[in-house]
């Protein structure tokens, strides 16, 4: 533009010149090019566009006078094609410097796109669209349309990213809500898998897994430990005498004695069959003999009713014990295999008895068969 006003007799006054009067036409010919031109700058506060504007509005007053006032002064000419040249300068700067920053903010946008994975075909769809239209924003020189465009994209860019954030919220509500039914499901799977059925108590596999740990803890903390070993007895002629049935209650009855009789830091279950074994935290020998004396004879002195085929069944029964303490014992075979021996030696010694087993007495060096049912 500056060029062209330059080319059309607005040029810097030649002193040599005679004749500064500007024909009509050429003076209405500047005037709406002056016009033309601040209406299409470059719009920006920085480049006090609106301030440029009023002086090309006070040179276009001054050119439109020099008619009736004679001819424009060759000062007020050059004054306005240097305003004119330094403002299309600044402009020219401002416009690269805006493009690099334009450059920067479409290049994250697209790369934030790119990195961005929806969960659906047409959320996708959308986002690759998107990444399109960024990338032909690029190409577009005139920075007006630019402006409009880009903030066009932003307004949308927006809109997907907060659909796909609702989108994750409700994918990961639903995903931790079964997270949780699996977690709970598992827990009750794992419980389960340690309890006796028909007794709810722990089971072998419970048992075997705690007696390891206790060993390791007493032989960590030197905190002593009972182990007691507990048989039904003549089970097998409770069974035959009233049904299995009852039997089965027996053991129920008997299962729910010990862990009454338990203290909440020991530990029952089910070894096998008509057997139980208990964990008495923190006993001595002498300390679990007269608990388990006790226990012994509360059982004992119990009957059990029962309705059979409609007639009242009473049923008695009794339990002996072997006892052995914790004595540094490596494995939990040598601790059992004592507690074992006393077992027997109560079967054999009238039944219904506690029989202690120290370390290195009367051990007899294998396990005995107390006609132990599988590991339930
Ligand atoms: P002892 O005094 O020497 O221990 O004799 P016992 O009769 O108690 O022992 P024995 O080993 O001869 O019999 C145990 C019986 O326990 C045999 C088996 O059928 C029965 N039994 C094992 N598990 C269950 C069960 O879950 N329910 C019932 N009702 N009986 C069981
Ligand atoms: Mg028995
Ligand atoms: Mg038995």
């Amino acid at each position: 533009m500056a060029e062209k006003l330059i080319e059309l007799g607005l040029k810097r006054s030649d002193p040599s010149s005679q004749n500064n009067a500007a024909a009509p036409e050429l003076l209405s010919l500047i005037d709406r090019l002056l016009t033309l031109l601040a209406e299409n700058v470059v719009e920006s506060e920085n480049l006090k566009t609106s301030e440029f504007r009023a002086k090309i509005e006070n040179y276009r007053k001054k050119i439109a006078r020099c008619g009736d006032d004679g001819p424009l002064p060759s000062s007020t000419a050059d004054a306005c094609l240097a305003l004119c040249e330094d403002y299309f300068k600044r402009g020219r700067v401002y416009l690269a410097e805006r493009e690099s920053e334009f450059g920067e903010v479409i290049d994250v946008l697209r790369d934030a796109l790119s990195k961005l994975t929806g969960e659906s075909a047409s959320f996708n769809v959308r986002l690759l669209s998107s990444s399109d239209r960024f990338s032909r924003l690029t190409e577009i020189q005139d920075i007006r349309e630019l402006k409009k465009q880009i903030s066009q994209e932003v307004v949308q860019f927006k809109r997907v990213v907060d659909e796909k954030q609702k989108q994750d919220e409700a994918t990961y509500a639903k995903l931790s809500k079964r997270v949780a039914v699996l977690q709970t499901s598992l827990t009750k799977t794992k419980k389960e898998a340690e309890i006796d059925p028909l007794t709810r108590i722990a089971n072998r596999g419970c048992f075997d897994a705690a007696i390891d740990e206790w060993l390791a803890n007493a032989s960590e903390s030197g905190k002593p430990f009972v182990l007691a070993m507990l048989d039904i007895d003549n089970f097998k002629r409770i069974n035959d005498s009233y049904g299995h049935q009852v039997g089965d209650r027996v053991l129920i009855g008997a299962a729910q004695w010990l862990s009454k009789f338990c203290r909440t830091s020991d530990f029952v279950a089910r070894f096998g069959g008509e057997e139980f074994a208990m964990l008495l935290s923190g006993a001595t020998l002498a300390d679990a003999e007269i608990r388990m004396n006790e226990l012994l004879q509360k059982i004992s002195g119990c009957s059990y009713d029962f309705f059979q085929d409609g007639q009242l069944v009473v049923v008695q029964f009794t339990v002996s014990c072997g006892i052995s303490e914790y004595s540094g014992d490596a494995a939990p075979e040598d601790l059992i295999r004592r507690a074992d021996e006393g077992l027997y030696e109560a079967k054999n010694t009238g039944k219904n008895r506690v029989v202690t087993k120290k370390k290195g007495k009367f051990s007899f060096g294998f396990r005995l068969s107390l006609g132990r049912g599988s590991k339930s």
